[in-house]
C-alpha cells in the first residue's frame, strides 16, 4: 500500500502507532480475550480507559483541580448548545465572535437558549481574518470564541482578554501548541480533527460553573449529569474513547511544547512556498493564519482549469484531502499534529513542479 499524504480537514490523520494498537484492541483487548467492542462499558477494564483519558488531558494541559473533565458524545456541533445552557447566568444573554461557519452556528445555537449577541464578525471580508477591536460589556454571562477556524484557515494567536466567563470551540486546534488554560471557563472539542477519531467530544469546564446555570437544562445536555458520573451516566463511545487516549498518549510522549514547535515548521514551510510560488496566493490575513489548517487558491490571473491540474498532480504524488471547502474554493491544506514534516514537503515539491510546468 503506497504511503498517503493525509491532509484531510476532519476525520483527519491520527498517529500510526494508534492505528495498530486500535486495531489489535478490536480482536483481543489487553489479554482479556474480547474485543474493546464487546465489552461493558462498566467493566474495570473500560473504566481505567475512562479515567486515563481524563487524567491525560488534565496532565497534558496541567489543568488545576478546579477543572472537570468530561468525554460525551454530540459532537461540537451539541456543545454549541450545550454550552449556551451551563453557561447561562443572571443575564440571560452570551456574547460571540462570529469568524467563520461553524462560530456562526454557536451563536445560532446559543439563541436557543437566550439572547445572543455578535460582538464582532469579520463576515464581509468573507471571514478572511480575526476581528481584533471589539467591545464585550459586562452585561453578558459569557463570551464565545471559535480558536481556529477550520473552514477559512484562520486562528486566534492570543486568548481574548475579557472580564466575563471565556468559552471556546477548540475542535480543530486543541493540543496543537501549549496553552494557558486557567483563561478559559469552559473548552470543547470534537475528537475527530486533532485528538482522535469521531464519536467522542472532550469538555474541560470549570467545577465552579457545572450546576450554576440559570437556565433549566434537559437532563442529557447538563454538564452536571454528566460530571456527577465521571462521563458514564450513559454509554460512552467506548471506541472513540480508547482512541482518543492512545492519541493522548502519543501528544504526551512527544510533549506539547514540542508539538508546537513541529506544527510552527510545518505551517512556515507550506505558508513560505505560497508567498513564493507565483502560481497561488494565501486568503487568510497573514498574521491571523492558521497553523492548522492552510487556505489558498490559485493567484489572480491564472485559468480556473489548473485548479484540476494541481489536484491531479497531487494526487499522483499520493497526496490526499486537498480540495478546498465550497466557501472558500481553491485548496486546503489540513496540518494537525500527526501530520509529518515530510508530508508537507511532498506538497511543496508538487507546488515547485506545478509551477516549472504551468507559470
Ligand atoms: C468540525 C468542527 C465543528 C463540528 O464538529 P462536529 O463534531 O461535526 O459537530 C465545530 N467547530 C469546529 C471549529 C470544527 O472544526
Amino acid at each position: 500500500m503506497a504511503k498517503i499524504h493525509n491532509f484531510s480537514a476532519g476525520p483527519s490523520i491520527l498517529p500510526q502507532e494508534v492505528f495498530q494498537e486500535a486495531s489489535q484492541a478490536v480482536l483481543d483487548f489487553n489479554g482479556t480475550g474480547l474485543s474493546l467492542l464487546e465489552m461493558s462499558h462498566r467493566s474495570k477494564e473500560f473504566v481505567a480507559v475512562m479515567d486515563e483519558a481524563r487524567a491525560l488531558v488534565k496532565e497534558i494541559y496541567n489543568l488545576s483541580d478546579d477543572y472537570e473533565v468530561m468525554f460525551l458524545q454530540g459532537g461540537a456541533s451539541l456543545g454549541f448548545l450545550i454550552s449556551a445552557y451551563n453557561l447561562q447566568g443572571a443575564n440571560k444573554k452570551g456574547a460571540y465572535i462570529s469568524t467563520g461557519a461553524w462560530a456562526s452556528k454557536a451563536l445560532k445555537e446559543g439563541k436557543w437558549v437566550g439572547e445572543a449577541v455578535e460582538v464582532a464578525t469579520s463576515k464581509p471580508e468573507n471571514y478572511n481574518h480575526i476581528p481584533k477591536n471589539y467591545v464585550v460589556g459586562s452585561d453578558v454571562d459569557y463570551l464565545h470564541y471559535t480558536s481556529n477556524n477550520t473552514i477559512f484557515g484562520t486562528q486566534f494567536h492570543n486568548v481574548p482578554e475579557v472580564n466575563v466567563p471565556l468559552v471556546c470551540d477548540m475542535s480543530s486546534d486543541i493540543f496543537c501548541r501549549e496553552l494557558d488554560t486557567s483563561k478559559f471557563d469552559l473548552i470543547y472539542a470534537g475528537a475527530q480533527k486533532n485528538m482522535g477519531p469521531a464519536g467522542a467530544t472532550l469538555y474541560i469546564a470549570k467545577k465552579s460553573l457545572i450546576g450554576n446555570s440559570s437556565a433549566n437544562i434537559p437532563t442529557m445536555l447538563n454538564l452536571k449529569t454528566h460530571a456527577d458520573k465521571e462521563s458514564m451516566f450513559n454509554t460512552p463511545p467506548v471506541f472513540a474513547v480508547y482512541v482518543s487516549m492512545l492519541v493522548l498518549r502519543w501528544i504526551k510522549k512527544t510533549g506539547l511544547k514540542q508539538i508546537g514547535i513541529m506544527n510552527k515548521a510545518k505551517a512556515d514551510l507550506l505558508y513560505g512556498e505560497i508567498d513564493r510560488n507565483t502560481m497561488f496566493k494565501g486568503t487568510a490575513a497573514e498574521e491571523d493564519r492558521s497553523i492548522m489548517n492552510a487556505c489558498f487558491v490559485l493567484n489572480d490571473g491564472l485559468d480556473e482549469s489548473l485548479t484540476t491540474s494541481f489536484l491531479d498532480m497531487c494526487k499522483t504524488a499520493n497526496i490526499s484531502g486537498l480540495k478546498g471547502h465550497r466557501d472558500v474554493g481553491g485548496f486546503r491544506a489540513s496540518m494537525y499534529n500527526a501530520l509529518p514534516l515530510d508530508s508537507v514537503q511532498a506538497l511543496v515539491d508538487v507546488m515547485k513542479a506545478f509551477e516549472i510546468k504551468y507559470a
